[in-house]
């Protein structure tokens, strides 16, 4: 299987046809290899367009809702963002390229240590894991300029909107167990103003301020 070609029609088809423009999210999506994220035996469909099981009952999120809550972070370079929900790590990996530093927290030891591998094999050295419920945000190395959930939650926790920046930013996806819909929240003064993405699907956010 040719990785780099489906890469590349991944990014064409997916992501650019379904018009996400931030060429620094393109970019970045160019030069991360999702084949690496993926388990084993999924490697030949790791660029489909759709989530793939990681084991612990999770998924990887489908490449198109990755772009589409990178994008809407509007990342520049200079940021310190979290990410709850490590999972495969390769959203992590895609913030890596965009951000100064990411942090990002997993309830699954099994998960995190296997994102931390892949990390290692990448030599990607701005991310940094953390085990624990992140539902309560991450309060040591707060503030944060971005915040991004890759998990349905049925309210934006209040610790996360408090951990974020004036002006910082925070996408999750809102609803019930079953269907969510794409929450942007921008903080200002103190308060978010938010702006729906429309219905997406997440495993839940499980957790003190989760379910
Ligand atoms: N961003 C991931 C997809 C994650 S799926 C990727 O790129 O692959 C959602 C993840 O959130 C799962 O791994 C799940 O274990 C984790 N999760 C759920 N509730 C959590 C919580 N309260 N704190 C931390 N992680 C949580």
């Amino acid at each position: 299987m040719d990785f780099e070609k489906a890469r590349e029609e991944m990014i064409r088809y997916q992501i650019k046809g379904r018009g996400i423009r931030d060429k620094r999210v393109l970019s970045a999506m160019s030069s991360i290899p999702r084949d690496k994220f993926v388990l084993e035996g999924e490697k030949d469909n790791a660029y489909l367009d759709c989530p793939l099981p990681i084991g612990m009952s999770q998924t990887i999120s489908q490449p198109f809702m990755v772009a589409l809550m990178t994008q809407c972070l509007s990342l520049k370079g200079p940021e310190t963002v979290l990410e709850v929900g490590t999972g495969s790590g390769y959203q992590a990996a895609i913030l890596s390229k965009l951000a100064k530093m990411v942090y990002t927290i997993e309830r699954f030891n099994a998960l995190a240590d296997r994102a931390g591998k892949i990390f290692k094999e990448l030599e990607i050295k701005n991310v940094k894991i953390i085990v624990g419920d992140g539902s309560k945000g991450l309060e040591e190395y707060s503030p944060y300029d971005g915040i991004i959930v890759t998990a349905g939650s049925p309210e934006i926790p209040g610790s996360l909107i408090e951990q974020l920046n004036e002006k910082g930013r925070i996408v999750i996806p809102v609803g019930n167990s079953f269907s969510q819909d794409l929450l942007l929240g921008i903080k200002e003064k103190g308060k978010l103003k938010t702006v729906n993405h429309g219905g997406c699907v997440f495993v839940p956010l499980v957790g003190k301020y989760g379910w």
